[in-house]
């Protein structure tokens, strides 16, 4: 498949920012691509050679791509240098030079998407002393066959500079439409994707053999299963409502409510002997648990596995969890040893989604519990007690229908042993991988006070700091993620929190992010003094929500022609790194938390009469 196909698609998509369009190009797009073709083309849409959880990444610096469109231009590296200082843009400075040149030379064969897509692969793959020169060599060769506008995206694909705007959900649009002839297919593709998270080869099931094909992904050990997630509940009370609601068969009011540990999500995979950790996010991070990996298979009941836990930091000699951050200091390349050895962990297992070549994602909730506890042997770490080990996360089964009394007990108990509420799971609720959904609600104490609640928003934009904060990002501008337009709306400001350490940390993770035009993605009447690709999400408290004219989250739900926005928003000091950007808050929760705090205060006003 010739090159410029690609290139001529990706250019129409880098020129739209409404999903319709997109979808139509990524349609047509599908129907030209030739079946072993299509999941490269369905990675490099996306800005990636494979799966996340592969972590194949290309790591081209820009430097080093001066130096090859150098060696294939001719022109001087200053001269390119300039162009890209004039136009902001690597890939457009190179198609310039090249451009220069190709009116002079014979343009040789047509490169294709096969060529291309083997040449990225390469370079990621080369390490070591002369990899350098390798990979300028690779580049230069691609460079030298290519047009200038492929030599553009060429280039953005290597820098990690390619900003489409297309999300996960728009690609399975297309796919749907593409291969099954519906848009409303989706549903098929989700469900594939969601047990391999693998778009690429959900891509090439779908071209290959429509929904019967799709209908056959099973989960397997070693390709993540999208995570199932939590709605939020205010109180006990609502929390007991919702269960009550959500638990069927005649059952409700009978759930279980977990300890809610305040810790990393992590998924862990075994097979044979061997284990795999993977995040939140699906990113293999089996090298930040080595302790884990070791002890494992000796405590395992089952040859196959896939469990999830919560992994949190505890003090080795009084077994007490530690906070969230304690953790983050595992997420590094070198000196992992050490940090193994400073921050140690409990690994606390919640669930089990597979188990010798059986799926447990239909399975009642309440099987999984039993299974799980019947082929994890805890250990209980070095010295007995809580320690650095294998556990269960805390589960008290409840079967007292509307009793808010004992949620509230359990609440206590789970935040006196150092947890951050509780997890209401219903018992008859299968898996849904990749949703959010009532079969499991989190209550978090801070829940109950006024809005005191944190949220979890994504940073879209920053204004410069005056004084002290010259030169650093003094305001945030912060977004919710709308999962129906795909789209992030901003919500709020927000300037205070930071300490002087957050603020550098801050410029530190954002400015590698920098965007020179707004992400179509980002829905925002303000003008930030500078854009950022979507990705980075921290957790902010604020006292309010109100209506806003202003900010676009939620717009039109409670109001027409307003939206939502956080009043007083303050830093927490975390951010969630472990989190996507589709991850943060979405606006149907900020709408919840504006309802119910509207409900709170109109309690209060009657109570108070
Ligand atoms: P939060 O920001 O509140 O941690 P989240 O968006 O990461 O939430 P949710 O599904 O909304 O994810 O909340 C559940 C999270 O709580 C899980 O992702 C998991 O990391 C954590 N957790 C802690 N203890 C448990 C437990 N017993 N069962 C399930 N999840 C748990």
């Amino acid at each position: 498949m010739r090159f410029s196909v690609l290139s001529e698609s990706l250019s129409g998509m880098e020129a739209t920012a409404k999903r319709l369009d997109l979808t139509g190009i990524l349609v047509d797009l599908f129907g030209k691509t030739p079946p072993g073709v299509l999941p490269a083309i369905v990675y490099l849409i996306q800005g990636k050679l494979r799966p996340e959880f592969e972590g194949v990444e290309l790591g081209v610096a820009e430097k080093l791509a001066v130096r090859a469109i150098a060696k294939s231009s001719g022109a001087s590296a200053s001269k390119i240098e300039e162009a890209y200082r004039d136009g902001g843009d690597l890939g457009l400075a190179a198609a310039a030079v090249l451009g220069r040149k190709a009116q002079t030379t014979f343009v040789a064969e047509p490169i294709t998407v096969e060529r291309v897509y083997e040449t990225l692969m390469r370079i990621a793959r080369l390490e070591g002393q002369r990899s350098q020169d390798m990979k300028v060599k690779h580049i230069s060769s691609l460079l030298n066959d290519a047009s200038p506008q492929e030599a553009a995206y060429v280039l953005k694909l290597l820098l990690g500079t390619l900003r489409l705007g297309v999300a996960e959900n728009t690609v399975m649009d297309a796919l749907a439409a593409a291969f099954t002839g519906d848009k409303g297919n989706r549903p098929a593709l989700e469900r594939a994707y969601s047990v391999s998270s693998d778009l690429g080869s959900v891509a090439a099931a779908a071209a290959a053999g429509g929904l019967g094909a799709l209908a056959e992904f099973r989960v397997s050990a070693f390709s993540p299963v999208r995570p199932m997630l939590a709605e939020r509940a205010r109180d006990a009370a609502e929390s007991v409502a919702k269960m009550g609601g959500a638990a069927e068969g005649g059952r409700g009011g009978e759930f279980a409510a977990e300890f809610k540990l305040d810790g990393e999500r992590v998924q862990v995979h075994v097979s044979g002997g061997r284990v795999q950790v993977f995040s939140r996010r699906l990113e293999n991070i089996t090298p930040q648990y080595p302790d884990i990996v070791e002890r494992i298979p000796g405590l395992l009941g089952a040859d196959e596995a896939i469990l999830e836990a919560e992994a949190v930091a505890v003090n080795a000699d009084t077994g007490e969890f530690l906070p969230f951050q304690e953790l983050m200091h595992r997420r590094r390349k070198h000196n992992v040893d050490r940090a193994v050895s400073q921050y140690p962990v409990t690994i606390n297992f919640f669930d089990v989604l597979y188990a010798d070549g059986r799926s447990m994602l239909d399975e009642p909730y309440s099987e999984r519990r039993r299974l799980l506890e019947e082929i994890v042997r805890r250990d209980g770490g070095e010295g007995g007690g809580r320690g650095t080990g294998l556990e269960f996360a805390a589960c008290v089964p409840m079967s007292m229908v509307g009793d808010a009394g004992g949620v509230e007990d359990a609440l206590e108990n789970s935040i006196s042993a150092g947890c951050e509420g509780l997890m209401l799971k219903a018992p008859g609720a299968p898996y849904q991988a990749g949703s959010r959904g009532s079969h499991w609600l989190k209550l978090k104490r801070e829940y109950r006070n006024e809005l005191g609640d944190s949220l979890d928003l994504v940073v879209v934009g920053a204004f410069f700091g005056r004084g002290r904060r010259a030169g650093k990002y003094g305001t945030l501008l912060l977004a919710t993620y709308d999962d129906t337009r795909d789209a992030f709306p901003s919500v709020c400001k927000v300037g205070t929190g930071f300490t002087d350490e957050d603020l550098d940390q801050m410029y530190q993770l954002l400015s590698p992010r920098v965007t020179r035009r707004k992400n179509p993605r980002i829905d925002s009447q303000m003008e930030a003094d500078v854009w950022f690709e979507p990705e980075l999400v921290v957790e902010v408290v604020a006292s309010e929500i109100t209506l806003s004219p202003v900010h676009r989250a939620a717009m039109g739900a409670v109001r027409r022609g307003a939206g939502l926005a956080l009043r007083f928003p303050k830093f927490t000091g975390r951010t969630r790194q472990e989190k996507s950007a589709e991850g943060a808050s979405t606006d149907e929760e900020v709408v919840a938390l504006y309802r119910g705090q509207r409900k709170v205060a109109a309690e209060d006003a009657a109570g108070r009469g």
